[in-house]
């Protein structure tokens, strides 16, 4: 039997993820017990924008800050985590072959999207981690095929992960007056929470025409689309499990969606019931 490898989009919500001591914190950092230990990740982020897509060529990506005015504590974080230049170069193949003019930065290190979670999943840093940029110019479609592409490496047991939010309307949430979380935001996640459910691919693909409050929840496209290459890297896969349905600053669903065999139920739903 051939092992496959799940994927998964990550909701990252603010770079203080990694210092408080937040539901999803704790969620996170008991999730990768519940998955196959990689031998790599690969993580697209919507913190990294390009017109096609770039992979980090670094064999010791630098941990990026890539926000201002937080905490002096935050600053002095580090993910001093290995890349993986040799799997850098496969993971351009597999896109090129695809039809992709992927490049390799060999500078480039991590953005908050990719180490702010794996910090937490994975502290003793020490699984390599290649991360991937995004297209915001590009849609769905495109993002699902880059997944696609990177779809043999599940059985190459490397993990792919796609790193934004399920919602994403940061105006809406520094405005900070949602003492109850607005209908616009829980509507849009709960249609995506079903589309993905019922493997509903091509209206998922179709969301920024479908999906109800689309525009109000992702102004632009660039926290959304990390979904696709998890979806698309995980395809034909019937297994998914909604997990971390939790909100941050009243606005931003902090969804997490596993494709593929992970680990028991309980654990993940932190106590919590989850339903569409
Ligand atoms: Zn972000």
């Amino acid at each position: 039997m051939i092992f496959l490898m799940p994927t998964l989009f990550i909701s990252h919500g603010s770079p203080m993820l990694a210092l408080e001591e937040e539901p999803t914190t704790r969620f996170l950092r008991s999730l990768s017990a519940q998955l196959p230990r990689p031998k790599a990740i690969v993580i697209a982020s919507a913190h990294w924008e390009t017109g096609d897509p770039m992979i980090t060529g670094s064999a010791n990506p630098e941990t990026i800050h890539d926000f201002s005015s937080f905490p002096k504590e935050l600053y002095q974080l580090r993910y001093p985590v290995p890349g993986d230049p040799a799997l850098a170069e496969h993971i351009q193949l597999l896109l090129t072959k695809a039809g992709f003019k992927a490049g390799i930065d060999p500078t480039r290190g991590l953005d908050h999207g990719a180490w702010n979670p794996l910090l937490l999943m994975y502290p003793a840093a020490n699984i390599p981690v290649i991360e991937l940029s995004v297209q915001p110019e590009r849609d769905a479609q495109w993002h699902y095929q880059i997944g696609q592409a990177l779809s043999p490496l599940r059985e190459e047991e490397v993990l792919v992960i796609g790193t934004g939010n399920l919602t994403h309307n940061l105006r809406e949430a520094f405005r900070g007056h949602h003492v109850q979380t607005p209908s616009w935001v829980s509507v849009f996640a709960r249609w995506v929470a079903d589309k993905v459910e019922k493997n509903d691919t091509e209206s998922l693909l179709n969301w920024k025409h479908l999906a109800p409050h689309a525009r109000e929840n992702h102004p632009t496209p660039e926290h959304f689309l990390p979904l696709f290459v998890a979806l698309g890297a995980a395809e034909n896969v019937s297994q998914v499990k909604r997990l971390n349905v939790e909100m941050a600053m009243g606005v931003l669903a902090m969804d997490v969606y596993a494709f593929g065999k992970i680990g028991n139920d309980k654990f993940y739903h932190s106590g919590k019931k989850i339903s569409p």
